[in-house]
């Protein structure tokens, strides 16, 4: 049976949503024709001290470079995102948070308490002697603190540097060390799936290695309880040092322009990068963008299911929601404990209403089936997303159908650490939604497709995707190494912003991002992309995951190598390779026909889930000759080595 390969907007959705159609095609035409008075406007969104008159001032050409938003506007992140919430919404929930454990009691966070241990913490940490300007790194779990650390540096002017709670000490010491950071925010221990990760042990490893020097004060959150070593004078107890602070905290009045954080990519393609976020540009850009695209009520309850080491929790968890007032649930665990319907039964528990997940966790979800989803009622939810890698068809009609009862739309969102927000996706009141496209771009996002040679390609079309003009939440430097910046995103291709991805143009105008770049297979002069080629296998039944590489072919110039993760329970054979190489030739076309297909229990994915292709091409390149681990590169982001480890053994068995 063939799927639709579009969904029309939901009648119901629109009837109610804040962006219709004709909205969207006369504010776009406007955002792109009138960026300052179309920017302009939106600033006026947020609580200035001093509003913003000069609002645009941007170009990417390289020999007259420079990134500037509303540069002569003065605000603080911190009262945009409580503050000014406390005369109208005191008493909402401004963070809902449900522990690892669902027998553990959740916990609601009004405004007006947010507000307090906001300006508690920023009054000890201005007592311990941080300024603005100075770095501050966060290593906590998803508990309410996170967002609290970071609101309260932003407070005082302090550059947050959040790092995943799943990183290990190396990973942390490069991070503290990049950002000469002189106070470090961590946990006694972090719970994940009922297991204990020791946090505060991975910092005193981390500050142990040389370059991290630059940290006077560890703070140290009781958070399970546990014993753990304190170093004095270095570390203090969290409660002990912000309990005495007074409850109101005089905001640092911080120029739009001002670094707000700093934040490491998440090392897909190699080493990460520190991008350095602004604070008015992407502030006025994480909360429109999420306003718009979630199609915002003020009674909604809202969960982003990432963490916030990641630029998503930064954007969609922290600053967006609550500089719209918001109420964002923070989730502590993982979706398969203590079983594969945990997430759905907080929906069901909080009457979650947008829901906003990442595609490696909806195919995880999916090799259980329907049943655990289907045993909850999701009746609350009304709107669903995703992020983070492009969502195969496949995958996006298990969500559509299962998760969301054919009744909530979702938007697929495309944008990076690098963007600061959302810059393609399906507004659900104004796009039909394609599954698999990302569709159509934000207000003042103008993408377009170049050839390698930097040719801009009109209409129908498949090359690299650039950026022709700023947006407010762009990135403004790569920290401490301006050159990087220049070099890594605006010199491919001159005039523009590099994306990184490769992405086909459809004939009604729809993106469809295709991967990276990188990772693009060129076969006998054909470009095939990744994504296309491991959605084709991930559409046969009994596969769960697949990634798909190129590898160096005598005949082809390079050859297809897949990889594929099988359903559970189901056990691979010769037979069942040959079916899924003919399901793919059947699918796309004999061009696209894998040479060699692995069987893979795990694939290699950085900590936020995604798959890291160039550890998988260096595998498939290797053929049978003999690979050692430093020939992988930075293999540093990889959530479990152990994976690898059997890839690379069970290659020759191919
Ligand atoms: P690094 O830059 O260090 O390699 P990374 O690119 O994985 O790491 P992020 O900024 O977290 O770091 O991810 C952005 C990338 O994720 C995008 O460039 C794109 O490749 C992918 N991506 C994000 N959202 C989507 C989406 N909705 N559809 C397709 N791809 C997406
Ligand atoms: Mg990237």
């Amino acid at each position: 049976m063939t799927q639709p390969a579009c969904y029309p907007i939901s009648e119901a959705f629109a009837a109610r949503a804040r962006i219709g159609r004709d909205d969207y095609q006369r504010d776009y035409a406007q955002s792109v024709s009138e960026p300052e008075a179309f920017w302009g406007r939106i600033a006026q969104r947020l609580e200035w001290f001093r509003a913003p008159t000069r609002i645009k001032d941007t170009s990417f050409a390289l020999e007259d470079f420079r990134i500037r938003w509303y540069e002569d506007g003065e605000l603080n992140a911190s009262v945009n995102c409580v503050d000014r919430h406390l005369a109208t919404r005191g008493d909402k929930t401004a963070l809902l948070f449900e522990p690892d454990s669902p027998d553990a009691p959740s916990q609601r966070i009004s405004y007006r308490q947010l507000h307090e241990r906001v300006c508690k913490l920023a009054n000890a940490l201005r007592a311990l002697g941080v300024r603005k300007g100075d770095r501050v790194t966060i290593y906590l779990p998803m508990i309410p603190e996170a967002a609290v650390s970071m609101l309260a540096c932003a407070r005082i002017g302090a550059i947050h540097n959040v790092v995943f709670g799943g990183f290990a000490p190396n990973s942390i010491a490069d991070r503290v060390a990049d950002s000469t950071s002189k106070l470090v925010i961590t946990a006694d221990e972090g719970l994940r799936g009922g297991r204990k990760v020791p946090l505060k042990a991975n910092v005193d490893a981390a500050l142990k290695l040389p370059g991290t020097d630059s940290v006077e004060t560890v703070l140290v959150v009781r958070h399970t309880g546990a014993a753990v070593e304190m170093q004095m004078p270095r570390d203090r107890w969290f409660d002990a040092v912000v309990n005495d602070q007074p409850a109101q905290c005089e905001p640092e009045r911080m120029n739009a322009e001002d670094p707000l954080f700093l934040l490491y990519t998440s090392g897909s393609t190699g080493k990460p990068k520190g991008v350095l976020h602004t604070t008015g540009g992407y502030l006025v850009y994480a909360s429109y963008t999420h306003e718009a695209v979630f199609d915002l009520r003020e009674d909604d309850v809202y969960w982003c299911t990432a963490d916030v080491g990641w630029v998503t929790g930064h954007s969609y968890i922290v600053y967006g929601p609550l500089a719209n007032g918001a109420t964002a649930l923070m989730f502590e665990g993982v979706p398969n404990h203590p079983d594969v319907s945990r997430f759905w039964q907080i929906v069901d528990k909080h009457q979650v209403t947008i829901f906003y997940t990442a595609p490696t966790a909806i195919r995880a979800l999916m090799r259980d089936g329907d049943e655990p989803v289907r045993r909850t009622s999701r009746r609350s939810l009304r709107l669903l997303g995703t992020v983070g890698e492009p969502i195969n068809p496949e995958a996006w009609r298990w969500y559509y159908e299962v998760v969301g009862d054919s009744r909530c739309p979702i938007v697929d969102t495309w944008w990076q650490t690098e963007t600061g927000g959302i810059l393609i996706s399906p507004l659900a009141g104004a796009i039909d939604l394609k599954p698999g496209s990302a569709t159509k771009p934000f207000f003042g996002v103008q993408p377009a497709l170049v050839d390698a040679g930097g040719n801009v390609l009109e209409g129908e079309a498949e090359g690299n995707l650039v950026l022709l003009d700023s947006w407010p939440g762009q990135m403004r430097t790569v920290y401490g190494d301006h050159q990087r910046f220049i070099d890594t995103y605006f010199k491919t291709y001159p005039g523009t912003y590099f994306t990184g991805d490769g992405c086909r143009r459809d004939a009604d105008g729809y993106y469809w991002i295709t991967g990276r770049v990188d990772d693009v297979i060129n076969v006998s002069g054909h470009r095939i992309g990744t994504a296309e080629v491991e959605s084709a296998l991930v559409s046969h039944p009994k596969v769960a995951e697949a990634a798909v590489v190129g590898f160096p072919h005598d005949l082809k110039g390079q050859g297809i190598y897949a990889y594929v993760t099988l359903i559970a329970g189901e056990a691979n054979s010769d037979a069942l390779r040959r079916d899924l190489i003919a399901h793919v030739r059947s699918e796309i076309g004999p061009i696209a026909t894998p040479d060699h297909l692995q069987w893979a229990p795990g694939l290699p994915k950085t900590r936020s889930g995604k798959i890291m292709r160039r550890i998988l091409r260096k595998i498939a390149e290797s053929g049978s000759s003999e690979l050692a681990p430093e020939q992988l590169g930075d293999t540093s982001t990889l959530a479990d080595p152990s994976v690898v480890e059997s890839l690379v053994n069970e290659r020759l068995r191919r």
